[in-house]
Protein backbone atom coordinates (compact mmCIF):
# COMPACT_ATOMS: atom_id res chain seq x y z
CA UNK A 1 0.00 0.00 0.00
CA UNK A 2 1.48 3.61 -1.05
CA UNK A 3 2.53 6.00 1.80
CA UNK A 4 -0.46 8.79 3.04
CA UNK A 5 0.46 12.17 3.06
CA UNK A 6 -1.65 15.34 4.93
CA UNK A 7 -1.26 18.69 4.55
CA UNK A 8 -3.18 21.53 6.12
CA UNK A 9 -3.50 24.74 4.16
CA UNK A 10 -4.92 27.70 5.14
CA UNK A 11 -7.21 27.13 2.31
CA UNK A 12 -8.19 24.10 -0.07
CA UNK A 13 -9.88 25.66 -2.64
CA UNK A 14 -11.17 22.55 -4.92
CA UNK A 15 -13.12 24.43 -7.60
CA UNK A 16 -16.00 21.78 -7.49
CA UNK A 17 -17.33 22.79 -4.15
CA UNK A 18 -16.97 26.21 -1.76
CA UNK A 19 -13.08 26.63 -0.23
CA UNK A 20 -11.89 25.18 3.32
CA UNK A 21 -10.57 27.36 5.39
CA UNK A 22 -7.98 25.44 7.79
CA UNK A 23 -7.83 22.49 5.87
CA UNK A 24 -6.45 19.08 5.21
CA UNK A 25 -5.55 17.21 2.15
CA UNK A 26 -4.97 13.69 2.19
CA UNK A 27 -2.99 11.70 -0.51
CA UNK A 28 -2.20 8.43 -1.01
CA UNK A 29 0.33 7.39 -3.68
CA UNK A 30 -1.04 9.76 -6.66
CA UNK A 31 -4.65 10.09 -5.36
CA UNK A 32 -6.51 12.43 -3.39
CA UNK A 33 -8.39 10.85 -0.88
CA UNK A 34 -10.32 13.29 1.79
CA UNK A 35 -10.33 16.69 2.34
CA UNK A 36 -11.13 17.31 5.67
CA UNK A 37 -12.15 20.83 7.14
CA UNK A 38 -10.25 20.92 9.92
CA UNK A 39 -6.36 20.93 10.83
CA UNK A 40 -5.39 17.07 10.99
CA UNK A 41 -2.56 17.00 13.95
CA UNK A 42 -0.64 14.58 12.19
CA UNK A 43 -0.69 17.03 8.70
CA UNK A 44 2.64 18.88 7.60
CA UNK A 45 1.27 22.48 8.42
CA UNK A 46 2.09 24.29 5.00
CA UNK A 47 1.18 27.68 6.57
CA UNK A 48 -0.78 30.59 4.65
CA UNK A 49 -1.06 28.93 1.66
CA UNK A 50 -3.98 28.00 -0.73
CA UNK A 51 -3.82 24.31 -2.06
CA UNK A 52 -6.13 24.68 -5.81
CA UNK A 53 -6.14 21.96 -8.59
CA UNK A 54 -2.88 21.74 -11.18
CA UNK A 55 -3.53 24.70 -13.50
CA UNK A 56 -4.87 23.25 -17.20
CA UNK A 57 -3.21 25.16 -19.94
CA UNK A 58 -5.02 23.84 -23.09
CA UNK A 59 -3.13 25.33 -25.51
CA UNK A 60 0.44 25.57 -25.73
CA UNK A 61 3.34 25.66 -28.37
CA UNK A 62 6.51 24.07 -26.42
CA UNK A 63 8.54 24.19 -29.85
CA UNK A 64 8.98 28.27 -28.83
CA UNK A 65 10.32 27.84 -25.15
CA UNK A 66 13.55 29.38 -25.97
CA UNK A 67 12.58 32.49 -26.89
CA UNK A 68 12.87 35.17 -24.43
CA UNK A 69 10.77 37.44 -26.15
CA UNK A 70 7.47 37.48 -28.63
CA UNK A 71 8.41 37.43 -32.11
CA UNK A 72 7.71 40.85 -33.69
CA UNK A 73 5.97 42.12 -35.41
CA UNK A 74 2.31 41.00 -33.88
CA UNK A 75 0.49 43.08 -36.98
CA UNK A 76 0.28 42.45 -39.99
CA UNK A 77 -0.32 38.72 -38.91
CA UNK A 78 1.05 37.34 -41.95
CA UNK A 79 3.85 39.16 -41.46
CA UNK A 80 4.28 37.53 -37.80
CA UNK A 81 4.02 34.40 -39.05
CA UNK A 82 6.80 35.01 -41.20
CA UNK A 83 8.49 35.81 -38.02
CA UNK A 84 7.85 32.41 -36.69
CA UNK A 85 8.83 30.79 -39.70
CA UNK A 86 12.36 32.41 -39.37
CA UNK A 87 12.23 31.46 -35.42
CA UNK A 88 11.98 28.15 -36.61
CA UNK A 89 14.80 27.96 -39.46
CA UNK A 90 17.65 30.05 -37.58
CA UNK A 91 16.99 28.20 -34.44
CA UNK A 92 19.88 27.41 -32.22
CA UNK A 93 18.77 25.79 -29.60
CA UNK A 94 17.80 21.78 -30.55
CA UNK A 95 14.19 21.08 -30.96
CA UNK A 96 14.55 18.27 -27.85
CA UNK A 97 16.13 21.01 -25.43
CA UNK A 98 13.29 23.71 -26.36
CA UNK A 99 10.41 21.15 -25.23
CA UNK A 100 12.60 20.13 -22.23
CA UNK A 101 13.48 24.03 -21.43
CA UNK A 102 9.15 24.36 -22.06
CA UNK A 103 8.61 21.31 -19.24
CA UNK A 104 10.16 22.49 -16.37
CA UNK A 105 9.09 25.63 -17.04
CA UNK A 106 5.14 25.01 -17.15
CA UNK A 107 5.96 22.62 -14.25
CA UNK A 108 7.08 25.07 -12.28
CA UNK A 109 4.18 27.56 -12.50
CA UNK A 110 1.87 24.65 -10.83
CA UNK A 111 0.62 22.95 -14.49
CA UNK A 112 -0.28 20.03 -14.73
CA UNK A 113 -1.55 19.30 -17.89
CA UNK A 114 -0.60 20.53 -20.90
CA UNK A 115 -2.24 20.15 -24.63
CA UNK A 116 1.01 20.82 -26.72
CA UNK A 117 1.06 21.52 -30.00
CA UNK A 118 3.95 18.68 -31.65
CA UNK A 119 4.96 20.09 -34.72
CA UNK A 120 8.59 19.27 -37.04
CA UNK A 121 10.91 17.71 -35.19
CA UNK A 122 8.67 16.98 -31.85
CA UNK A 123 9.72 14.05 -29.70
CA UNK A 124 7.67 12.31 -27.41
CA UNK A 125 11.18 10.88 -25.82
CA UNK A 126 12.13 14.08 -24.92
CA UNK A 127 9.27 15.47 -23.62
CA UNK A 128 8.67 12.00 -21.67
CA UNK A 129 12.36 12.39 -20.44
CA UNK A 130 12.12 16.00 -18.76
CA UNK A 131 8.73 14.99 -17.12
CA UNK A 132 9.85 14.57 -13.68
CA UNK A 133 8.83 11.86 -11.46
CA UNK A 134 8.06 14.18 -8.90
CA UNK A 135 5.41 16.68 -10.39
CA UNK A 136 4.28 14.28 -13.22
CA UNK A 137 2.84 16.57 -16.37
CA UNK A 138 -0.32 15.09 -18.40
CA UNK A 139 0.82 15.87 -21.74
CA UNK A 140 -2.06 15.97 -24.55
CA UNK A 141 -0.37 16.00 -27.53
CA UNK A 142 -1.41 17.66 -30.34
CA UNK A 143 -0.03 16.53 -33.64
CA UNK A 144 -0.18 19.33 -36.02
CA UNK A 145 -0.91 19.32 -39.44
CA UNK A 146 -0.34 20.95 -42.73
CA UNK A 147 -1.00 21.33 -46.02
CA UNK A 148 -2.91 22.86 -48.85
CA UNK A 149 -1.53 20.54 -51.50
CA UNK A 150 -3.94 17.27 -51.93
CA UNK A 151 -0.92 15.02 -52.98
CA UNK A 152 0.50 15.91 -49.69
CA UNK A 153 -2.78 14.68 -47.84
CA UNK A 154 -1.20 11.29 -47.39
CA UNK A 155 1.93 11.99 -45.94
CA UNK A 156 0.12 13.94 -43.46
CA UNK A 157 -1.53 11.24 -42.13
CA UNK A 158 1.56 9.16 -42.48
CA UNK A 159 2.78 11.40 -39.64
CA UNK A 160 0.10 11.32 -37.49
CA UNK A 161 0.41 7.16 -37.73
CA UNK A 162 3.19 7.76 -36.40
CA UNK A 163 2.78 10.05 -33.83
CA UNK A 164 -0.25 7.78 -32.33
CA UNK A 165 2.02 5.19 -32.53
CA UNK A 166 5.31 6.78 -30.45
CA UNK A 167 2.91 8.13 -27.90
CA UNK A 168 1.62 4.38 -26.99
CA UNK A 169 4.76 4.21 -24.56
CA UNK A 170 4.26 6.89 -22.45
CA UNK A 171 1.83 6.13 -19.84
CA UNK A 172 1.62 10.61 -19.17
CA UNK A 173 1.44 11.21 -23.14
CA UNK A 174 -1.79 11.38 -24.52
CA UNK A 175 -2.23 11.76 -28.16
CA UNK A 176 -4.51 13.77 -30.42
CA UNK A 177 -4.87 15.83 -33.48
CA UNK A 178 -4.47 19.66 -34.65
CA UNK A 179 -5.40 20.22 -38.92
CA UNK A 180 -3.21 24.04 -37.95
CA UNK A 181 -6.21 26.21 -39.60
CA UNK A 182 -8.34 27.08 -42.32
CA UNK A 183 -5.68 28.69 -44.31
CA UNK A 184 -3.02 26.31 -43.84
CA UNK A 185 -5.29 22.54 -44.03
CA UNK A 186 -6.74 21.27 -47.23
CA UNK A 187 -10.43 20.65 -46.62
CA UNK A 188 -10.12 16.59 -47.50
CA UNK A 189 -6.90 16.61 -45.07
CA UNK A 190 -9.51 18.30 -42.21
CA UNK A 191 -12.21 16.09 -42.58
CA UNK A 192 -9.98 13.02 -42.62
CA UNK A 193 -8.62 14.38 -38.92
CA UNK A 194 -11.72 14.56 -37.77
CA UNK A 195 -12.48 11.25 -39.30
CA UNK A 196 -9.61 9.69 -37.11
CA UNK A 197 -10.19 11.87 -33.85
CA UNK A 198 -13.85 10.01 -34.20
CA UNK A 199 -12.29 6.95 -34.74
CA UNK A 200 -9.80 6.76 -32.07
CA UNK A 201 -11.74 8.98 -29.90
CA UNK A 202 -8.88 11.65 -30.23
CA UNK A 203 -9.56 15.13 -28.80
CA UNK A 204 -9.44 18.05 -32.31
CA UNK A 205 -7.95 21.30 -31.95
CA UNK A 206 -7.96 23.94 -34.99
CA UNK A 207 -6.94 27.64 -35.13
CA UNK A 208 -10.35 29.30 -35.82
CA UNK A 209 -11.43 32.55 -36.33
CA UNK A 210 -8.04 33.81 -34.89
CA UNK A 211 -7.81 36.76 -37.37
CA UNK A 212 -10.69 38.93 -39.59
CA UNK A 213 -7.67 38.30 -42.32
CA UNK A 214 -9.04 34.40 -42.06
CA UNK A 215 -12.48 35.25 -42.35
CA UNK A 216 -11.59 37.00 -45.50
CA UNK A 217 -9.56 34.35 -47.06
CA UNK A 218 -12.54 31.82 -46.39
CA UNK A 219 -15.29 34.11 -47.52
CA UNK A 220 -13.50 35.45 -50.91
CA UNK A 221 -10.28 34.10 -51.37
CA UNK A 222 -8.35 37.37 -51.23
CA UNK A 223 -6.77 39.30 -48.77
CA UNK A 224 -3.45 39.32 -46.67
CA UNK A 225 -3.36 35.41 -46.83
CA UNK A 226 -3.94 35.27 -50.27
CA UNK A 227 -0.62 37.17 -50.86
CA UNK A 228 1.47 35.53 -48.28
CA UNK A 229 0.41 31.70 -49.53
CA UNK A 230 1.04 33.09 -53.08
CA UNK A 231 4.88 34.15 -52.03
CA UNK A 232 4.95 30.86 -50.25
CA UNK A 233 4.43 29.18 -53.26
CA UNK A 234 1.35 27.12 -51.63
CA UNK A 235 -1.75 29.35 -53.14
CA UNK A 236 -4.41 26.27 -54.67
CA UNK A 237 -6.76 28.19 -56.37
CA UNK A 238 -9.65 25.58 -55.94
CA UNK A 239 -9.61 25.09 -51.94
CA UNK A 240 -10.79 28.77 -52.07
CA UNK A 241 -12.69 28.47 -54.66
CA UNK A 242 -16.49 27.95 -52.48
CA UNK A 243 -16.63 30.26 -49.65
CA UNK A 244 -16.40 28.86 -46.25
CA UNK A 245 -17.24 30.28 -42.81
CA UNK A 246 -15.93 28.70 -39.37
CA UNK A 247 -19.54 27.47 -38.45
CA UNK A 248 -18.82 25.12 -41.70
CA UNK A 249 -15.42 23.80 -39.30
CA UNK A 250 -17.91 23.91 -36.25
CA UNK A 251 -20.53 21.27 -37.88
CA UNK A 252 -18.00 18.89 -38.77
CA UNK A 253 -16.30 19.19 -35.17
CA UNK A 254 -19.92 18.23 -33.85
CA UNK A 255 -19.85 14.67 -33.44
CA UNK A 256 -16.16 14.50 -31.84
CA UNK A 257 -15.84 13.74 -28.35
CA UNK A 258 -13.64 16.65 -27.78
CA UNK A 259 -13.26 19.62 -30.25
CA UNK A 260 -11.14 22.58 -29.11
CA UNK A 261 -11.58 25.89 -30.76
CA UNK A 262 -8.43 27.71 -30.76
CA UNK A 263 -8.70 31.72 -30.11
CA UNK A 264 -11.69 32.00 -31.99
CA UNK A 265 -11.66 36.04 -31.38
CA UNK A 266 -13.56 36.41 -34.70
CA UNK A 267 -17.02 34.26 -33.52
CA UNK A 268 -20.21 35.44 -35.00
CA UNK A 269 -23.54 35.43 -33.40
CA UNK A 270 -23.94 32.45 -35.14
CA UNK A 271 -21.06 30.40 -34.07
CA UNK A 272 -21.91 30.88 -30.57
CA UNK A 273 -25.21 29.34 -30.94
CA UNK A 274 -24.12 27.04 -32.33
CA UNK A 275 -21.29 26.36 -29.74
CA UNK A 276 -23.89 26.80 -27.06
CA UNK A 277 -25.73 23.96 -28.05
CA UNK A 278 -22.74 21.76 -28.47
CA UNK A 279 -21.33 21.49 -24.85
CA UNK A 280 -17.99 18.82 -26.46
CA UNK A 281 -16.35 21.62 -27.99
CA UNK A 282 -14.49 24.98 -25.98
CA UNK A 283 -13.05 27.84 -27.01
CA UNK A 284 -9.50 28.08 -25.57
CA UNK A 285 -8.90 31.97 -25.59
CA UNK A 286 -5.35 32.99 -24.78
CA UNK A 287 -5.52 36.26 -23.17
CA UNK A 288 -2.48 37.88 -23.11
CA UNK A 289 -1.40 36.27 -27.02
CA UNK A 290 -4.86 37.98 -27.69
CA UNK A 291 -3.81 41.04 -25.95
CA UNK A 292 -0.60 40.82 -27.74
CA UNK A 293 -1.95 40.87 -31.17
CA UNK A 294 -4.48 43.99 -30.44
CA UNK A 295 -7.53 42.53 -31.90
CA UNK A 296 -11.09 43.24 -30.54
CA UNK A 297 -12.24 42.74 -27.68
CA UNK A 298 -12.91 38.29 -27.07
CA UNK A 299 -16.28 37.73 -26.41
CA UNK A 300 -15.03 35.46 -23.81
CA UNK A 301 -17.50 36.59 -21.40
CA UNK A 302 -20.09 36.61 -23.40
CA UNK A 303 -19.79 33.36 -24.18
CA UNK A 304 -19.68 32.48 -20.39
CA UNK A 305 -23.00 33.94 -20.29
CA UNK A 306 -24.34 31.70 -23.20
CA UNK A 307 -22.79 28.37 -21.33
CA UNK A 308 -20.40 28.23 -24.42
CA UNK A 309 -17.05 25.98 -22.72
CA UNK A 310 -14.07 28.53 -22.48
CA UNK A 311 -10.91 27.29 -21.25
CA UNK A 312 -7.57 28.80 -21.39
CA UNK A 313 -4.14 28.62 -23.39
CA UNK A 314 -1.11 30.69 -23.26
CA UNK A 315 0.12 30.08 -26.48
CA UNK A 316 3.83 29.71 -27.19
CA UNK A 317 6.46 32.05 -26.59
CA UNK A 318 6.19 33.14 -29.94
CA UNK A 319 3.28 35.49 -28.98
CA UNK A 320 3.36 35.79 -24.78
CA UNK A 321 6.69 36.73 -22.64
CA UNK A 322 5.81 33.24 -20.60
CA UNK A 323 4.15 29.54 -20.43
CA UNK A 324 2.19 30.65 -17.21
CA UNK A 325 -1.68 29.88 -16.74
CA UNK A 326 -1.01 31.29 -13.44
CA UNK A 327 -0.52 35.08 -15.05
CA UNK A 328 -3.18 34.47 -17.41
CA UNK A 329 -5.96 34.34 -14.68
CA UNK A 330 -4.38 36.99 -12.62
CA UNK A 331 -4.58 39.29 -16.57
CA UNK A 332 -8.26 38.53 -16.38
CA UNK A 333 -8.39 39.45 -12.77
CA UNK A 334 -7.16 42.55 -13.02
CA UNK A 335 -8.93 43.52 -16.39
CA UNK A 336 -11.82 42.11 -15.48
CA UNK A 337 -13.16 43.06 -11.95
CA UNK A 338 -16.47 42.41 -13.05
CA UNK A 339 -16.31 38.61 -13.33
CA UNK A 340 -16.15 36.85 -10.11
CA UNK A 341 -12.30 35.40 -9.32
CA UNK A 342 -13.77 31.94 -8.83
CA UNK A 343 -14.88 31.91 -12.14
CA UNK A 344 -11.86 33.11 -13.45
CA UNK A 345 -9.99 30.00 -11.51
CA UNK A 346 -12.68 27.52 -13.40
CA UNK A 347 -11.09 28.56 -16.44
CA UNK A 348 -7.91 27.37 -15.91
CA UNK A 349 -8.85 24.31 -14.22
CA UNK A 350 -11.63 22.32 -14.79
CA UNK A 351 -12.56 24.13 -18.00
CA UNK A 352 -9.22 22.86 -19.56
CA UNK A 353 -9.53 19.59 -18.26
CA UNK A 354 -12.97 18.73 -19.68
CA UNK A 355 -11.77 20.57 -23.09
CA UNK A 356 -9.19 17.77 -22.81
CA UNK A 357 -11.61 15.05 -22.07
CA UNK A 358 -9.52 14.69 -18.99
CA UNK A 359 -11.86 15.74 -15.99
CA UNK A 360 -11.93 12.03 -14.43
CA UNK A 361 -8.17 12.91 -13.01
CA UNK A 362 -8.09 16.58 -13.41
CA UNK A 363 -9.56 20.16 -13.14
CA UNK A 364 -10.57 20.06 -9.17
CA UNK A 365 -9.10 18.48 -5.74
CA UNK A 366 -11.91 15.62 -5.55
CA UNK A 367 -11.15 12.16 -3.75
CA UNK A 368 -10.73 9.99 -6.31
CA UNK A 369 -8.65 12.71 -8.70
CA UNK A 370 -5.07 12.70 -9.49
CA UNK A 371 -3.34 14.51 -6.80
CA UNK A 372 -1.78 17.42 -9.09
CA UNK A 373 -2.23 20.08 -6.98
CA UNK A 374 -0.30 23.55 -7.39
CA UNK A 375 0.30 26.04 -4.30
CA UNK A 376 -0.14 29.71 -3.83
CA UNK A 377 1.18 31.49 -0.67
CA UNK A 378 -0.97 34.20 0.40
CA UNK A 379 -1.44 37.60 1.46
CA UNK A 380 -2.03 37.75 5.55
CA UNK A 381 -5.17 39.77 5.20
CA UNK A 382 -8.77 37.96 5.78
CA UNK A 383 -11.28 40.54 4.54
CA UNK A 384 -11.26 39.16 0.83
CA UNK A 385 -12.59 36.26 -0.30
CA UNK A 386 -10.23 32.58 -0.91
CA UNK A 387 -10.54 33.35 -4.36
CA UNK A 388 -9.82 36.94 -4.63
CA UNK A 389 -6.23 36.29 -2.30
CA UNK A 390 -4.78 33.96 -4.91
CA UNK A 391 -4.97 36.76 -7.69
CA UNK A 392 -3.53 39.50 -4.89
CA UNK A 393 -0.14 40.70 -6.62
CA UNK A 394 1.58 39.97 -3.12
CA UNK A 395 0.63 36.20 -3.63
CA UNK A 396 3.08 33.68 -5.08
CA UNK A 397 3.20 30.50 -7.07
CA UNK A 398 5.22 28.02 -5.17
CA UNK A 399 4.46 25.37 -8.07
CA UNK A 400 2.75 21.62 -7.45
CA UNK A 401 2.73 20.22 -4.15
CA UNK A 402 5.00 17.33 -4.71
CA UNK A 403 7.96 19.28 -5.47
CA UNK A 404 6.77 22.18 -2.98
CA UNK A 405 6.40 19.66 0.20
CA UNK A 406 9.25 16.83 -0.55
ZN1 LIG B 1 -1.49 28.28 -31.29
Amino acid sequence: MSERHRYRARYVIPVDRPPLENATLEIEGERIVAIHDHHDPRAIDLGNVALIPGLVNAHVHLEFSDLDTPIVPPQPFTQWLRGVMHSRSSRTASIEETLKRGIREVITQGTAVIGEVATHGWSAQAVADENTTVSPLHIVAFRELLTLSQDRIPAQLNVLEQHLHDCKSFASIRSAVSPHAPYSVHPELFSAAVNTAKQDNLPLAIHLAETSAELELMRTGTGEFREFLGELGVWQDDVFESPRTPLDYLKAMSELDRGLIIHGNYLTETDIQYLAAHQNLTVIYCPRTHAYFGHSPHPWKRLLNDSVAVALGTDGRSSNPNLSVWEELRFLYIHHPDVPPATILQLGTINGAKALGIERDYGTITPGKKASIAVIELPKETTRSPEALLFDPVSRMRGMLSSYAS
